[in-house]
């Protein structure tokens, strides 16, 4: 594996808390205009600087400071607490839910959606020296997400199959469940999710061809609408050799079985 020395190490290095240099960061971060803003505003127009799209789906962590998470989870939690009073739910007596507000938003910004606002995982890649240029499958990944219309949980699983080239360069194994994760962990709608998936991995892999299948729970069909508990979304996109060789793409959907 190549040792490659990060400038990251450099601040791990110091002897100040992680914490206290990402608040002090963050306060240095907010300019004196910016004052008495929310901090969602000042993100939202740094990303309209930039002319940048933050749609549901969208990764937007170029846009957060060091330390900024955290208070974001605040602005959402009080938010939140606000959503529970117009529910007219008593969260002073109700013992269950004092802490719901705090909870939920945690679970939105840490947890969830987290693929929104954490950079994408490391992708270390390898030279494909022993030229490997036959059907690869991985899968199934368990897949977790939600949509972005009603905020449901979608679950389900992917696999993806890669037809790599000798030029192609190889990520390992759990590098793909990582990725996945990353970009599910956001809210959106299956169809773009799949499409995303495949674009990334044809960006960072090269493969001649790359084929994603994706086949989930969506808990807004079975939790509420028309409360259809059986129906479930297939979505497969197929690139490269996978669109134009039937043999490949046969042979690929025959392995992965679903069940
Ligand atoms: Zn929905």
């Amino acid at each position: 594996m190549p040792i490659k020395k990060s400038p990251a190490k450099t601040v791990a290095t110091k002897t100040v808390p992680a914490k206290k240099v990402a608040s002090k960061t963050a306060i240095k971060a907010v300019k004196k205009s910016e004052e008495g803003l929310p901090l969602s505003v000042i993100i939202r127009k740094r990303i309209q600087a930039q002319k940048a799209r933050f749609h549901a789906n969208d990764n937007i962590s170029a846009f957060i400071k060091p330390g900024e998470l955290e208070g974001l989870v605040e602005e959402v939690a009080a938010k939140m607490q606000a959503v529970l009073e117009s529910l007219v739910i008593d969260t002073q007596s109700d013992h269950n839910t004092q802490d719901t507000s705090r909870r939920v938003a945690k679970m939105y910004v840490q947890e969830v959606f987290n693929g929104r606002y954490v950079e994408q995982p490391v992708l270390t890649k390898f030279p494909n020296v022993s030229r490997l240029n036959e059907l690869m499958i991985i899968g199934p990944i368990t897949v977790r997400s939600a949509c972005s219309h009603h905020l449901c949980p979608i679950m389900g699983r992917i696999w993806i199959g890669v037809l790599p080239s000798k030029n192609s360069a190889l990520i390992g194994l759990s590098k793909y469940s990582r990725l996945t994760e990353w970009v599910m962990c956001r809210p959106q709608i299956q169809e773009e999710a799949v499409v995303e998936l495949a674009d990334m991995l044809e960006k960072k892999i090269k493969p001649v061809g790359v084929a994603v299948v994706m086949d989930a729970d969506h808990f807004c069909m079975q939790w509420r609408g028309v409360k259809d508990r059986d129906s479930k979304m297939i979505n497969s996109v197929m690139r490269g050799a996978f669109l134009k060789d039937s043999n490949l793409r046969r042979e690929f959907l025959a392995l992965i079985e679903r069940k």
